[in-house]
């Protein structure tokens, strides 16, 4: 099967063929490191605001990427993230939130959702998972923002749950899809980490990870979170993921990984068109 993220622009990837998938106007998507305006380990595109690069240049590199899906940054709405599992239902009154500063981001949150068209929620990654969310039936979407611990606390399972839930969305009408990330092929974990992956499934599952030796293993993150997207009730055939590795592609990505830390964030977004 093809790749559900396609290069749409310079600037980004979209899902592609969202309209095969609801029947509300959905525009999602990934954004590369090019197009920009930062410079030195942020060069181009960098649209995180909490590493060290000039403000002033990742409010304009946002502006860029917001007209680029013709919509204008004060729609955006960014939360200032805590690699936690806590989801927040935005309104219109969140509107342009943490846009231009990082204080005045939806505070400590992984995961946004909102039913209302013409917000455009963000969340920034430089190797974690961007797991994106909408219903055939409903015009609702989420992003969640899924590194190893958001993964292992089930924040993509608890999105799932949160719209089953509070907001009555049939569970099988929910469409999940995850973004460029680190993948197994790059990312050597320690025992720390699998203890949690385990702790995470039952006994019975199979594990989305492989033993190298010398307690050191190659984790397989996408996979765990379809794991337990799948455990929470969400079709197999629903949750659609990316072959993309930001690591194999520091040309295209930021890679914290590879980059060692010092270097840019890309943003994963998702809105219903007004
Ligand atoms: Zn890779």
């Amino acid at each position: 099967m093809s790749d559900p993220f396609t290069l749409g622009h310079e600037m980004y990837y979209k899902i592609k063929e969202l309209r095969n998938f609801t029947t509300n106007k959905v525009t999602a998507g990934f954004s590369t490191r090019h197009g920009g305006v930062s410079q030195g380990p942020f060069q181009s595109l960098n649209l995180g605001l909490h590493v060290k690069d000039v403000d002033h240049d990742v409010i304009d590199n946002r502006r860029r990427l917001a007209e680029a899906i013709d919509t204008q940054l004060e729609q955006w709405v960014f939360a200032d993230q805590v690699h936690g599992s806590d989801i927040c239902k935005v309104e219109q009154t969140d509107k342009g939130k943490g846009s231009k500063s990082l204080e005045s981001g939806i505070i400590g949150m992984d995961g946004l959702y909102t039913r209302e068209s013409g917000l455009v929620l963000a969340l920034a990654y430089a190797d974690c998972v961007p797991v994106f969310f909408l219903s055939e039936e409903s015009d609702i979407v989420g992003v969640a923002h899924a590194g190893w611990k958001g993964s292992v606390k089930g924040i993509a399972a608890k999105m799932v749950g949160t719209w089953v839930t509070n907001e009555e969305v049939a569970v099988d009408s929910i469409h999940v899809f995850v973004g460029p990330s680190i993948q197994g092929c790059c990312y050597e974990v320690d025992k720390h980490v699998i203890t949690q992956v385990d702790d995470s499934l039952d006994d019975e599952d199979p594990r989305p990870y492989t033993a190298k030796g010398n307690s050191k293993y190659q984790l397989d993150l996408q996979r765990l979170n379809k794991q337990l997207l799948m455990k929470a009730g969400v079709p197999e055939k629903n949750v659609h993921l990316t072959k993309l590795c930001t690591s194999c592609n520091v040309d295209r990505f930021f890679s914290h990984r590879k980059e060692n830390g010092t270097t840019g964030r890309m943003l994963g977004f998702i809105m219903v068109e007004q």
